[in-house]
């Protein structure tokens, strides 16, 4: 079925710690729709777009950040100012009002990219639990 489909995919494309596609749109090697940048982080649209808003927000020096569950004391400064950054996407994109910071860990969490990333979703009215 398709959870045990996604859970394969997902596990086959865990942390390997090799770059990732976020490193060519860090360096404009690839286009993206920047929302949001600064010194240390980029937001840009999610390409396969889960709610009218949905966009990324990325670490631009992942330091052993491939996953949220990789994190460690050194990474708390960044762990906060993407949060932040979050925030600033929210105001930006007008859904500050009511949005979602979503964080996949893992393969059984599905994650996809091992490089860590925020999703913030919103634009419609989002549903609890999640998938
Ligand atoms: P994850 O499943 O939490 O790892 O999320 C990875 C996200 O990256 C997915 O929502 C993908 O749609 C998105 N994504 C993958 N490649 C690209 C790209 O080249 N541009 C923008 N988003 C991407």
């Amino acid at each position: 079925n398709n959870e045990q489909a996604a859970a394969k995919a997902a596990a086959v494309n865990a942390d390997s710690g090799a770059p990732t596609i976020f490193d060519k749109i860090i360096n404009k090697e690839i286009p993206s729709s920047i929302v949001y940048e600064d010194e240390k982080v980029l937001a840009f649209r999610d390409i396969s777009p889960q709610a009218p808003v949905h966009v990324l927000v990325i670490p631009k020096f992942r330091d052993g950040l491939t996953e949220l569950g990789k994190a460690d004391a050194r990474h708390g400064e960044i762990l906060g100012q993407l949060l932040y950054a979050a925030k600033i996407v929210a105001e930006k994109e007008g859904i500050a009002d009511g949005f979602r910071v979503v964080i996949n860990s893992g393969a059984s969490a599905c994650q996809s990219v091992y490089h860590l990333h925020l999703h913030v979703l919103g634009g419609r009215q989002m549903n609890w639990p999640p998938g």
